[in-house]
């Protein structure tokens, strides 16, 4: 196929292509030019604690500001930069940045907060992963505890006896990991009974309308049990609207992320955000 030509060789446009093929193949050129020329940024999404308010992480998430394209979602290129060698320079900007602002809050005077990264299944199954973690740690002043890995359920259970592996090294350096969009994979439950994790990330999908909806409340119900059986804990995310709130943490749901705190903002719109919160 000329997409995956495209990956090793020249690209060309063939005639015959459809115009979906030819949109994508575009995208993946633009992809591939956005890291150089300084399009990709790091918005950062608090993480609250109900019970005492405090926020002490923030999940870094990637944007793209495409001069053509204006800000492309990354729901949209992520996928795409998965299917290609792509991500892992993509993934390899996200943690050097995270590391980057970490320090440079430090020095700002915002310490404790810790930064959750997502990585991808590509990137996770990586030899050189954990050392490079580390080098970055090093070289930013970053300490394991204010680092943190998402992983999704299918990265996770793609190869299992990979992931525990990988999962151990992460452990052996202090790096804690999630588990993101959980419930919404084909996970295991005797592997994840296996896995060295830490959290499990409720998936947004079972928090919308949770107080109204009884098959959502009893799905989070069940997560909340098996985090607890597991020795686990947990996060909820996209919580919208009080009554999510509330229903959360009567069902003794503690951290939570979504709209209903803060959207996903620029590092320095953060910082203000944070003194604003603590004052
Ligand atoms: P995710 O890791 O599950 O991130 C949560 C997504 O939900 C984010 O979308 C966030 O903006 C959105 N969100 C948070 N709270 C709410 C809410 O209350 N309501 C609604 N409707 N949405 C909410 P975003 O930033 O568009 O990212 C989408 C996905 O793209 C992420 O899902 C993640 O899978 C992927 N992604 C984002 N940044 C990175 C990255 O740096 N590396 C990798 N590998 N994937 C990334
Ligand atoms: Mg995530
Ligand atoms: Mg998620
Ligand atoms: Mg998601």
């Amino acid at each position: 196929r000329a997409k995956q030509k495209g990956r090793n060789t020249f690209c060309f446009y063939d005639s015959n292509m459809n115009d979906e093929a030819l949109d994508r193949l575009k995208l993946e050129e633009a992809l591939r030019h956005a890291l150089v020329r300084g399009e990709f940024q790091l918005f950062y999404q608090p993480q609250v604690d109900l019970q005492t308010g405090v926020t002490s992480s923030v999940e870094a998430l990637i944007r793209w500001n495409s001069p053509e394209r204006g800000q492309v979602s990354p729901a949209l290129f992520i996928p795409i930069a998965e299917e290609s060698n792509l991500i892992s320079m993509i993934g390899w900007w996200v943690l050097e940045e995270s590391c980057r602002q970490l320090a440079v809050w430090r020095e700002a005077g915002l310490t404790g907060i810790k930064v959750a990264v997502n990585v991808s299944g590509r990137q996770f199954l990586n030899h050189a992963l954990v050392e490079c973690i580390s080098d970055l740690m090093t070289q930013y002043g970053v300490l394991p505890s204010q680092l943190e890995i998402e992983l999704t359920e299918s990265t996770v259970m793609a190869e299992p006896d990979r992931a525990i592996e990988q999962l151990t090294r992460l452990r052996e350096i202090g790096i804690q990991v999630s588990v993101d969009d959980f419930g919404t994979g084909y996970s295991s439950l005797s592997y994840l009974k296996k896995l060295p994790l830490n959290t499990i990330k409720v998936d947004r999908s079972f928090v919308r309308d949770v107080n109204n909806q009884s098959d959502n409340a009893a799905i989070v119900s069940a997560i909340l049990g098996l985090a607890d059986a597991l020795d686990m804990s947990i996060v909820a995310e996209g919580v919208e609207t009080e009554g999510e709130e509330i229903h959360l943490k009567e069902a003794g749901c503690i951290k939570v992320q979504g709209f209903r705190y803060a959207k996903p903002m620029p590092a320095e719109q953060l910082a203000t955000w944070m003194q604003r919160e603590t004052m």
